[in-house]
């Protein structure tokens, strides 16, 4: 027999496994998405300024330490060859 509060149980327990199966899916999407960045290696990264150009007057440049295409950690003092001045 099935009372009333085993259906509300069991409606808890499937909204819960739904709500479980959608952040593990936004958990993967995330990951993803830190994946399609370029290693910085790739890019001949550097932590110093290069012919006056750097991270921090770049297009790509993230404040406060990152970028939009290379990933990792970057110095707004750095340099790669993806370099795009800001506002050309
Ligand atoms: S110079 Fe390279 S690492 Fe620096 S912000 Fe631009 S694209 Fe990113």
């Amino acid at each position: 027999m099935t009372t009333r509060s085993d259906k509300t149980r069991r409606q808890v327990l499937q909204s819960g496994l739904a709500v479980a199966g959608g952040i593990a899916a936004v958990g993967v999407s995330a990951q993803a998405q830190a994946q399609e960045k370029i290693a910085q290696n790739q890019v001949q990264y550097q932590e110093t300024p290069k012919d006056g150009n750097k991270c921090d007057m770049c297009v790509n440049w993230q404040p406060p330490n990152a970028c939009k295409i290379v990933a990792g950690t970057i110095n707004p003092n750095g340099w790669c060859v993806a370099f795009a001045p800001k506002g050309s």
